[in-house]
């Protein structure tokens, strides 16, 4: 573990950030969007089965202010909490490359119009990409520094098609290949442990997998259960238990025992934005506990982040 670590068993995205800027930086997160293609039932899709209606917003309500209102907003707030001086303006709720390019260069213009934004951060899916898009995030990159975070949830089909993510685990794969091919963006993907018949094999195989892609840092998060998805029906119906606690930091362990050292790590689980609508697990409630119950179990087993890594040729 190093003091680069901030005594985490684990590489934080904090520190990756300050790697970069040579300061903390602070995201802001922004909603510009209210749709998605599984949310417009494209091709047949459908809404993933854990998304509430905000499309995993911090700050949906935010849809009510122009852009340039939220950054000022939410700039305050977070500079007064923190006494934070350098942003990210995090485009997190929905799919974000799923909007015609003129508008996202408008948006990115108005985000880039604040001196103290150091660059953005683009939440999307991996079917999602245009050429244009593409071309976007690089010029904007070339100013500034862009982050696009994919979500990915999991690298196998069968979770896949749980989650109805409207994906497959192959076009997650592609899509990190074509943004690196194509950009020097810093690419980043989201996965979720806890799902149904899921076991540590394939998890250190996801891991495997992501030690092997030109990424620059993960989110990982277990599946909760929020009020008005699809899974809540399922969760009622007992067709689905979510993970306890104890397996999950487990799961999160040997995760990150086989995952290259110089990916860093947003969170390690999954926090419900608005508390009133977790229904289950009750033990993602209370954010602070849950990241130390984790940190505190790989520390008492003596686990750190790539202590298990090794290069594959
Ligand atoms: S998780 Fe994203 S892609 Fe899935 S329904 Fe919600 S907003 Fe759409």
């Amino acid at each position: 573990m190093t003091e680069f670590w901030k005594n985490n068993p684990y590489y934080p995205v904090s520190s990756q950030y300050q790697s970069i800027f040579g300061e903390k930086v602070y995201k802001v997160p922004v909603t510009t969007v209210d749709d998605c293609p599984n949310r417009q039932g494209l091709k047949g899709m459908e809404t993933c089965v854990f998304c509430d209606v905000w499309g995993s917003a911090a700050k949906a309500e935010s849809l009510d202010l122009e852009l340039q209102e939220q950054i000022i907003k939410y700039k305050a707030h977070i500079g007064q909490r923190f006494g934070a001086k350098k942003f990210l303006v995090y485009f997190q709720a929905y799919t974000n490359s799923f909007e015609k390019v003129s508008t996202l260069r408008t948006q990115f213009e108005t985000a880039y119009d604040f001196k103290d934004v150091v660059g953005l951060v683009i939440g999307t899916r991996p079917d999602c990409l245009s050429p244009k898009v593409l071309e976007l995030w690089e010029e904007f990159h070339q100013r500034r520094h862009v982050f696009v975070e994919l979500g990915v949830q999991s690298f196998s089909n069968r979770d896949l098609e749980f989650l109805k993510r409207g994906h497959t685990a192959e076009q997650s794969i592609k899509a990190v290949h074509r943004i690196h091919k194509n950009t020097n963006v810093d690419i980043g993907i989201h996965l979720m442990f806890g799902n149904p018949g899921e076991t540590d094999q394939e998890i250190i195989e996801s891991a495997k997998i992501c030690s092997g892609l030109p990424i620059t840092n993960v989110k990982i998060h277990n599946l909760h259960v929020l009020k008005n998805t699809p899974l809540e029906k399922t969760y009622f119906e007992k067709k689905f238990t979510p993970i306890e606690l104890g397996q999950y930091a487990h799961r999160v362990q040997i995760f990150l025992e086989q995952l290259r050292p110089d990916i860093s790590v947003h969170r390690l689980a999954a926090f419900a934005s608005r508390w009133d609508e977790l229904v289950a697990p009750k033990w993602t409630k209370d954010k602070m506990k849950t990241h130390q119950f984790i940190v505190d179990f790989m520390k008492s087993n003596k686990s750190q982040q790539g202590l298990l890594y090794t290069e594959q040729t």
